[in-house]
């Protein structure tokens, strides 16, 4: 099939795919006991899942819900976004980031990235309007953005800021969601990812840090006088109808009635997915993060020193990363001699990806009149860069096979 190329592990040979998610007998018998158990959609194990996440980030709230793309396309329905609205979004990232922004009918604004692939402080200052209702910054690979730096910029457009609705004139600037999808468990001044943005958007797809299969999850840290326990309710709601009880709370005898106060989306999270997630959530800081971290190390000593190669970001004085992608850059190669790398590598069974083709690049983007020449930083960048395979199951022995076939790769097409 098309997928096997992403999901299918061989274990028998030093060959590897890219990232295939870690299904082991535990996470096959927490989904079996889920389907055993009568109740497989939103349930205890969806509100578990929820409790931990909040707990993990140091949050006072979390919902899951069956995508990021969904969870934060609720976001900016609730914060009254739509036509003639500004959101600012970084070039440098996957489509999802600027698609919602397009489904609510407002404008991406994109900005170019930094040499560690983040929005660029500057270019984001540069790129605030009145209009803008909206920021989100990407940890693109797993690196923390500098939320604190976009929350104080955030805070400076207030004397200017155009507020349409209650909501928006309650927080009086552009709301700071943190595209997390890549960044679980990773580090900023201290304290998780989820504890620095407004609202942060984690994604558990399949290829992600954290599975469920597909899901996602928002962390709540709106300053006061917003309310956690408030808006958990009101995005239980919107994802579910606007239905005013869900399906559990309809459980008790008799309580069949319920309202719709408005006509909300389907975006909730099932009870197979959590009992996944609460497999995956158990042994994440302890077994996968350090896993992951160790791949990233041994590609770091091979590659660092090299002057073939530009070696990503994996912790610095402010953030450690949480390890989702190698995110590595050939020094001096151009986008098809990069390509042909990726071919040479492909020769020796070694599974790579390219993270991620700047939204100007894309025919979609294109249509709607981006250019990938004001975005120069990004395509830089990106004809340079080649993702190498990480995950849990992913050995030392693999890894070295990885880091042979991208040197030999590189000596035969690019000589030295
Ligand atoms: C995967 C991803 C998303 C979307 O996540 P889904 O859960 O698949 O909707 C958003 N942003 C980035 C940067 C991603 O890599």
């Amino acid at each position: 099939t098309t997928f096997d190329g992403l999901y299918k592990i061989d274990k028998t040979t030093a060959q590897c795919t890219f990232s295939p998610p870690r299904i082991d007998d535990q996470v096959v018998q927490a989904v079996s006991d889920a389907l055993r158990s009568g109740w497989i959609t939103t349930g205890p194990r969806t509100k578990e899942f929820e409790r931990k996440l909040a707990a993990y980030c140091g949050v006072p709230r979390v919902i899951a819900l069956n995508s990021w793309t969904n969870a934060c396309e609720l976001v900016l329905r609730w914060y009254g976004i739509g036509p003639g609205d500004e959101v600012i979004v970084p070039s440098y990232t996957y489509c999802a980031s600027a698609n919602i922004v397009l489904h609510v009918g407002a404008r991406p604004v994109l900005v170019d990235v930094a040499d560690d692939f983040t929005m660029d402080l500057e270019a984001l200052r540069r790129a605030i309007t009145p209009r803008a209702k909206c920021i989100i910054p990407v940890d693109i690979g797993g690196l923390p953005a500098a939320q604190d730096a976009v929350m104080r910029i955030a805070e400076e457009q207030r004397g200017i800021f155009t507020a349409r609705g209650d909501v928006q004139a309650q927080l009086g600037r552009a709301l700071v969601l943190s595209d997390a999808a890549h960044s679980f468990g990773a580090t900023l001044l201290g304290r998780k990812v989820g504890a620095q943005a407004d609202i942060t958007g984690f994604s558990f797809h399949a290829v992600k840090n954290l599975t469920t299969a597909e899901g996602g999850a928002l962390a709540f840290n709106l300053p006061a006088p917003f309310d956690a326990d408030a808006l958990y309710a009101l995005f239980n709601t919107m994802s579910l109808h606007g239905q005013s009880k869900d399906a559990l709370a309809k459980t008790k005898p008799g309580a069949w009635r319920y309202d719709v106060e408005f006509p909300g989306w389907k975006c909730n999270m099932t009870d197979l997915q959590a009992a996944i997630g609460l497999v995956e959530l158990d042994r994440y800081d302890a077994d996968t993060l350090v896993r992951r971290k160790a791949i990233c190390e041994r590609y770091h000593a091979a590659f660092s020193g090299d002057p073939r190669f530009l070696v990503p970001t994996l912790r610095d004085d402010l953030r450690e990363s949480s390890y989702h992608l190698y995110m590595l850059r050939l020094t001096a190669a151009s986008e098809p001699q990069r390509d042909a790398v990726i071919e040479a590598i492909a020769q020796r069974a070694v599974s790579v990806n390219v993270h991620f083709q700047p939204l100007p690049l894309l025919t979609a983007y294109k249509r709607l009149g981006y250019r990938i020449e004001d975005h120069p930083n990004a395509y830089r960048h990106y004809a340079r860069e080649i993702s190498l395979p990480v995950y849990y199951d992913l050995s030392d022995a693999q890894v070295d096979t990885v880091v042979e076939a991208v040197r030999a790769s590189v000596a035969e097409v690019l000589g030295a």
